[in-house]
């Protein structure tokens, strides 16, 4: 989770480096407009996964919040 400095791309002000996180009963995952994944999918696939370090209890996403814009910015590298 080696971030860096990032400033926001829409208003330009430094960005507070974090993670997103909550509890690791499943995998936190992105899916297009349109494009549900089916439970079979959701069970047995990492399709649309999100990379995401995996604790004891709880997962993290590291990234990047904008205080301004209310937007937060994160390494997907989905699966
Ligand atoms: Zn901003």
């Amino acid at each position: 989770m080696g971030l860096m400095r990032m400033n926001c791309p829409y208003c330009g002000i430094e960005m507070k480096k974090g993670m997103i996180t909550g509890d690791r009963r499943g995998k936190v995952r992105w899916e297009n407009d349109g494009e549900k994944l089916n439970p079979i999918e959701k069970i047995f696939t990492e399709k649309g996964c999100i990379e995401a370090y995996y604790g004891f209890d709880k997962f993290y996403i590291a990234g990047y919040y904008c205080d301004n814009c209310k937007k937060i910015i994160i390494d997907a590298k989905l699966k």
